[in-house]
């Protein structure tokens, strides 16, 4: 079935597709956006449900492979101590996000220059500072200004309460004369620009009900759909055409809501699925001159993969933390350890995150991402009076460098409900991350015992948390040497002229930060670039 041409097709609605489709909206082109999930109404979100705590292991589980929902895909992870983890609606993995929004720095833009690992980014912190300023005032950021970590910038709102779970592990750091600070979130402290402000609910993962959080359901698609932007659900993309005698991407194949197959021309192709779905969709977009996959001349598609691998030390003081009140969200963040300093024995570093609690369920079924059930029985009830009640707990988020056997590739056997390749990844945690988690762990021990904690429980037997996949970055990196990378210092895809990513995808190193408003601030730059081009943008 044929459709109407467009001038852009972004696929994909989630963060980045929803920032690049408001940064075009100006040129008044005409804009479609494709997204193989659902636009979930207020109904949908389990938030306001007495079982809301089952859902996070059912049909709201962040693992596409135990939700198994139609939209979703599998993914095959046998081969990774890591499962990737995402939503598929509009608002895309911002739905179930929480919503920690810190930047990358100025450094993770140059650690080949500062350390000699992985490469520089052909964009640096300054020219994307104004896009980050753009995004929090679009996207509603709560936050507290002057950071000494950072150069100066102002979060449109002030900072969410840090609570007495922060007030305490402040209390560790300022012990040890360690930075922190309160962490910037894509969550209302102030009602703002129509939205709620948030209600301290903490069910941030299931897709708040509020509207407070910063989901691109909320935030950018209501003011895309008013303004004539297009946006197809339940459409998922099989592959990207592409004109075989000129190179260029004529527009997509893709599985409609009505259960046919159809043709949509387009003018510009922008993909936006994420690190994991943008590789598959390359992958599976093979042709005479793409015989590896579209875009995949340097045979950089699908390869280094970075996430943030994570761990976590829980302290156990002698008052309440009420740890489950308000957002989930990080409370408080320390950047003490994350520059490179060759006395530690590894390269870059980590941050510290005061990770609030979960919801009672959840705890004891094993936390949120950790996969560490509680046991049953008399001890099962000591831990939920004893322990639960007064924990606070840090996580050591580390910055995973960029290898190229870490990577997403075609399952040969695996498919989703269209019959579409899904995707398998092969990942290893490098020597570097493990040395940066052991020294994180130490380190987030002294603070919490100095915090006045009574006890500390670490797992301690060097695994790092399984269904923490949240930030999957690195599958089509950026570079200005076409043989190295995907994409060009725009976006734009060295093969292919009329075909950009903006997703996590292009990131060159991971930083050890939470990466959705750097993937945002990008998608708005590429966007700009694109504005900017305009007149040579097929040159
Ligand atoms: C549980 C959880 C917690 C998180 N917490 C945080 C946090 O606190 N802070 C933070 O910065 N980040 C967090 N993240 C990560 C954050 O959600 C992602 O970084 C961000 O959403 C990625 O944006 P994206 O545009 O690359 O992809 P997504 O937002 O994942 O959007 C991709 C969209 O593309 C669609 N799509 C994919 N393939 C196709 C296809 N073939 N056809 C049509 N549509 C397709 C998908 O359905 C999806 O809607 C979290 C993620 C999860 C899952
Ligand atoms: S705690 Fe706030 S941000 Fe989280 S779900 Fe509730 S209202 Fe939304």
């Amino acid at each position: 079935m044929k459709n109407e041409p467009v001038d852009v097709l972004i696929v994909g609605a989630g963060a980045s597709g929803a920032a690049i489709a408001w940064s075009l909206l100006e040129t008044r082109m005409r804009i479609l956006c494709l997204e193989q999930g659902p636009h979930l109404a207020d109904k949908d979100f389990p938030s306001r449900d007495d079982d809301y705590e089952l859902s996070r292991f059912g049909k709201f589980s962040c693992d596409p492979n135990v939700r198994g929902l139609k939209q979703d895909y599998p993914i095959n992870a046998d081969d990774s101590c890591i499962m990737p983890v995402n939503f598929n609606a509009v608002g895309g993995s911002t739905i179930n996000f929480l919503g920690h929004w810190p930047r990358m720095k100025p450094s993770d833009f140059k650690t080949k220059t500062l350390d000699g690992v992985a490469d520089d980014w052909p964009v640096d912190y300054a020219t994307l500072s104004p896009f980050y300023d753009m995004n929090d005032q679009t996207t509603g950021v709560s936050g507290l200004a002057g950071n000494p970590a950072y150069p100066k910038y102002s979060p449109p709102l002030p900072p969410i309460p840090i609570g007495k779970l922060g007030q305490t592990l402040a209390k560790g750091f300022n012990e040890m004369g360690w930075h922190w600070w309160p962490s910037d979130v894509s969550i209302l402290s102030e009602d703002y620009d129509g939205r709620q402000k948030c209600v301290n609910a903490g069910t941030c993962d299931l897709g708040c009900a509020a509207g407070a959080k910063g989901g691109t359901n909320f935030t950018y698609w209501p003011m895309l759909e008013n303004a004539g932007v297009e946006l197809r659900t339940e459409c998922r993309v099989r592959e990207i055409t592409v004109d075989q005698d000129t190179g260029m991407a004529t527009g997509v194949i893709y599985h409609g809501s009505d259960g046919q197959v159809h043709e949509q021309k387009a003018e510009l192709v922008i993909v936006a699925c994420n690190g994991v779905g943008t590789p598959r969709l390359l992958l599976n977009s093979k042709s005479k001159i793409f015989p590896d996959g579209l875009a995949n001349r340097s045979g950089m598609v699908g390869k280094n993969l970075m996430f943030h691998p994570l761990t976590g030390v829980t302290g156990v003081f002698d008052e309440p933390m009420k740890g489950h009140e308000g957002p989930m969200a990080c409370s408080i963040l320390s950047q003490e350890f994350y520059e490179t300093d060759a006395t530690r024995g590894f390269v870059r570093g980590y941050g510290l995150h005061s990770g609030r609690s979960t919801t009672p369920m959840t705890y004891a079924l094993g936390g949120f991402g950790i996969d560490n059930p509680i046991p049953w029985g008399d001890e099962h009830r000591d831990v939920m009076d004893n322990v639960y009640p007064y924990i606070a707990g840090l996580t050591v988020v580390a910055e995973d460098l960029p290898e190229e056997h870490n990577c997403v590739t075609l399952d040969p056997n695996l498919t989703d409900s269209d019959g579409i390749s899904a995707p398998k990844i092969t990942y290893r945690l490098g020597e570097n991350s493990r040395k940066i988690l052991k020294h994180g762990e130490e380190r987030a021990k002294e603070i919490l015992l100095a915090a006045g904690a009574n006890k500390v429980l670490s797992k301690g037997d060097d695994a790092v948390w399984w269904r923490a996949g949240w930030h999957q970055m690195g599958t089509c990196r950026m570079g200005d040497d076409p043989s190295r990378s995907v994409v060009n210092g725009w976006g734009r895809s060295h093969d292919v002229k009329n075909l950009f990513i903006v997703d996590g995808s292009i990131f060159v190193t991971a930083g050890a930060v939470n990466p959705t408003s750097t993937i945002q601030a990008l998608a708005l730059y590429v966007g700009d670039s694109i504005k900017t081009n305009i007149e040579t943008l097929f040159d």
